[in-house]
């Protein structure tokens, strides 16, 4: 007890004060570590979008309640005027720092954007999954899940992981799984002119063979052809994940006169899921324009966060959630689809939601009111009224410190034109 509240008395809220309710008694009942009161609850998983109090006791939701007695808390989050939603589950992120060309430290990111599920897109392969369980899945306070790349060396390097088709040893694929069940949740494949060059749809066939060898879903990663876009979603199955999939690139999901393609209602039919991994190519107002008017949402909003793409324009997380909800979508359908959806498209329904016994993930916003200008990948210019700011962030039942971020890698330099005209982010803290 004294270790949780001098752990949660040295974390400054920056702009929620949090207060202190020690020692009444609980007629037996065990206290409760933490209650945040007074918020709008959104949380889709159960239906719930009402004012309510949140408890968390032993790093687990205990209770979720119009009112619940602050005297039996330990600690206290005042969140009035606040957005309460589980910890967001973001579906598409890149986390291995330090070793490939894309990783970011996720905890520092974490903090500040409300982010409690990290789910990496395929940094790792076969030969540096060890070290991607061991140095980054161990070592965060986040929780954390990959897809493991068809290629064993997985994006060590920015292109080309499947130029030399040796390093799609399914077998040797199939041993990883096998070995790391607990963190693989899917199988990932980048298919685009940069990755396949020579060898066409080949990986695509060895990914498609993987997946179904170890019965999880595959996550496949579009951009600008070749392959073709046909070919690349006849291999998509049930429970697969198309990402990027309201690129602007060749494969993009457009007419030829700028009209959604028939093969959005065909993906939507075949419960193929559109994941958005915004990213630093991969988000154009135009294909995500042309979608929501005819009333195809996508299934997951993710962030493609990674050593470019947190630079700017798409910065995080809530930025991109800020994105579809100026685009007309309410707010409930857009945590939706960063809590409860991802969680299912990984097979954790415990996670993404607030129901009481599940992790003690929860994420607190204010949405700020005020003229915004938000910008695609080619740096097309949105305007909004409303954005979503994360406050606080707590995973597991603790409140994670806000702490400067890593300065970008040095390769890490944007291109061009989203260097010359990116914003500065929102709420990034950097080190000096
Ligand atoms: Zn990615």
């Amino acid at each position: 007890m004294t270790n949780v509240i001098a752990k949660l008395r040295s974390i400054a809220f920056p702009e929620i004060m949090s207060s202190h309710g020690f020692g009444q008694q609980n007629n037996g009942h065990p206290m409760n570590d933490l209650l945040i009161r007074g918020g709008r609850v959104i949380d889709p998983a159960n239906n719930l979008d009402a004012p309510a109090d949140v408890a968390i006791r032993d790093g687990r939701i205990a209770a979720v309640a119009p009112s619940l007695d602050p005297s039996q808390a330990r600690d206290v989050i005042d969140a009035s005027g606040h957005i309460i939603t589980p910890g967001l589950v973001d579906l598409h992120t890149h986390v291995y720092w330090g070793v490939t060309y894309w990783g970011i430290e996720a905890d520092p990111v974490a903090a500040r954007s409300g982010v409690t599920t990290w789910v990496d897109a395929g940094s790792a392969g076969a030969y540096s999954f060890p070290g991607f369980r061991e140095f980054i899945c161990a070592a965060s306070r986040v929780r954390m899940f990959g897809f493991l790349n068809l290629s064993a060396i997985g994006l060590i390097a920015p292109t080309w992981e499947f130029a030399n088709l040796d390093y799609c040893d399914v077998d040797l694929a199939i041993r990883t799984v096998e070995e790391n069940r607990d963190i693989i949740v899917g199988i990932k494949a980048r298919i685009d002119h940069n990755t396949t060059r020579g060898v066409g749809i080949r990986p695509l066939q060895l990914a498609r063979a993987l997946a179904d060898r170890v019965a999880l879903p595959l996550m496949v990663h579009i951009g600008n052809g070749p392959p073709p876009l046909r070919e690349i979603i006849d291999l998509l199955r049930p429970g697969d994940i198309l990402t990027h999939c309201f690129t602007g690139g060749t494969h993009r999901l457009l007419t030829d006169d700028g009209r959604l393609s028939p093969i959005a209602w065909e993906l939507q039919q075949r419960g193929v899921l559109l994941d958005i991994g915004h990213g630093t190519g991969s988000f154009s107002y135009r294909t995500a324009e042309a979608a929501l008017q005819e009333g195809v949402f996508p299934d997951v909003i993710s962030s493609d966060i990674h050593q470019l793409s947190v630079q700017g324009p798409m910065f995080d997380l809530p930025t991109t959630l800020s994105k579809f909800l100026n685009l007309g979508m309410a707010l409930p359908d857009v945590i939706d689809r960063a809590t409860r959806r991802p969680a299912l498209a990984i097979g954790k329904p415990e996670l993404g939601t607030l129901r009481p016994g599940s992790p003690g993930d929860v994420a607190i916003f204010r949405i700020e009111e005020g003229n915004y200008a938000f910008f695609d990948v080619d740096m097309n210019e949105r305007q909004g009224n409303r954005r979503l700011i994360c406050t606080t962030t707590i995973a597991g039942g603790t409140v994670l410190p806000r702490v400067p971020e890593r300065p970008p890698a040095i390769w890490a330099i944007l291109p061009d034109h989203q260097r010359h005209n990116a914003p500065n982010a929102p709420h990034r803290t950097t080190s000096p």
